[in-house]
């Protein structure tokens, strides 16, 4: 794996704006493609055109955009949505059947040759249009594994760009992912994998993960982790995951992260929750004394990552744990030295007020406290 092996494919304007309850205005759209395309995202899953006119109205203003990007459209593998998306003006298409034997039974009510023979008609038309395809299996991770490697057969056969395995239900775990994935590579080396992941479990970006280190060249993303359901892997906690879990360097710029994840939280009204992994406001907030003292000293000590480089900044925050060590720090950032005699005084009255109002300390509350130091028994 290196930096050149692995492709972003963003989905945040498809299955992001699948969440429910989710609407992108074309304005917002547009911003979203942009920034994904300022850092280096090489492909944008950018909608649905057989949804209708309005969702074709704003893919045609993407294209239109002229992004370096590759503008991909998501389709059902049939002619018609397939037409639509040429109609569109993009080069890319992927095209979907549901691949497990629940979703054929039960969902199409036909069998496995019916889809074979599906995926051989949509493929041969969006193929004899110049379009690249990628193939999405739908449910890959429940379907038998025999019958994913015809139908990437039929893919290679065929001129098939790409196959996506879709973990539609998010019910992998990466191990098992790392497994499936491994398989489908050595059986059609020929065939580029896709990886989909669903974070039903909490798991979406370790599995995108795993199937990347099990050969998949291409990871379907969204910020935020938006998407159907619980969602899908994040694009900044995946681009991040590979940088400092496995030492793969993406060609992403990661410091726009917060920008991106604050602006998709808005146009999405999905809040990003302070903790969010990568981009929450406070997962470089410190407050034990401990770990504010260890991050003061030096902030690798209890940083896994600089928070500049996802455009974050530290934070020492004055809260019911906090230390003397931490509380200099908090003053001196706020133009105040304190000694050490008068940041132990002053600790015990920050912890009572953070107690009592069961949250940290704002500036000015700080400030306060700092003000009617007289009241305080005189420092050494
Ligand atoms: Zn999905």
């Amino acid at each position: 794996m290196n930096s050149s092996t692995v492709i972003i494919d963003d989905t945040t304007l498809r299955d992001g704006e699948q969440t429910a309850g989710v609407v992108f205005s074309k304005r917002e759209k547009i911003n979203i493609a942009r920034m994904l395309d300022s850092i280096g995202v090489q492909e944008i899953e950018c909608g649905i055109p057989a949804m209708g006119k309005e969702e074709q109205d704003s893919i045609k203003g993407l294209v239109d955009l002229g992004l370096a990007a590759r503008l991909i459209t998501w389709n059902r593998a049939l002619v018609p949505e397939i037409e639509a998306s040429l109609a569109c003006g993009v080069q890319a298409v992927d095209i979907s059947l549901s691949v497990s034997d629940q979703m054929i039974a039960h969902k199409l009510r036909k069998d496995r040759s019916a889809v074979k023979e599906q995926l051989k008609v949509a493929l041969g038309f969006a193929k004899q249009h110049g379009l690249y395809v990628s193939v999405g299996g739908e449910d890959a991770s429940r379907a038998d594994l025999q019958f994913l490697v015809e139908l990437m057969e039929i893919t290679r056969a065929m001129g098939g760009d790409r196959f996506r395995f879709c973990d539609t239900l998010g019910i992998m775990d990466p191990f098992g992912m790392f497994d499936k994935v491994a398989f489908l590579r050595k059986a059609v080396p020929e065939v580029e994998i896709e990886v989909h992941t669903h974070n039903d479990l909490g798991m979406a970006t370790a599995n995108a993960i795993a199937g990347i280190r099990a050969g998949a060249r291409f990871v379907n993303t969204t910020i935020n982790g938006l998407g159907e359901r619980a969602g899908n892997a994040a694009l900044e906690e995946v681009v991040m995951g590979l940088k400092h879990a496995c030492g793969v360097e993406t060609a992403i710029d990661t410091h726009r992260f917060r920008e991106m994840s604050l602006f998709v939280a808005k146009a999405s009204q999905r809040p990003l929750p302070v903790s969010k992994p990568v981009t929450g406001e406070r997962v470089f907030a410190h407050e034990s004394g401990l770990h504010a003292d260890g991050v003061i000293k030096d902030p690798h000590n209890y940083e896994g990552f600089d928070p500049a480089e996802v455009g974050l900044t530290r934070s020492i925050v004055v809260g019911k744990h906090s230390g003397t060590g931490g509380l200099i720090e908090r003053y001196r950032s706020m133009g105040i030295t304190l000694s050490r005699a008068m940041a132990e005084s002053l600790l015990e009255r920050t912890r009572a007020l953070s107690c009592r109002r069961k949250r940290d300390l704002s500036n000015c509350e700080l400030m306060a406290l700092y003000l009617d130091r007289e009241a305080l028994p005189k420092a050494a």
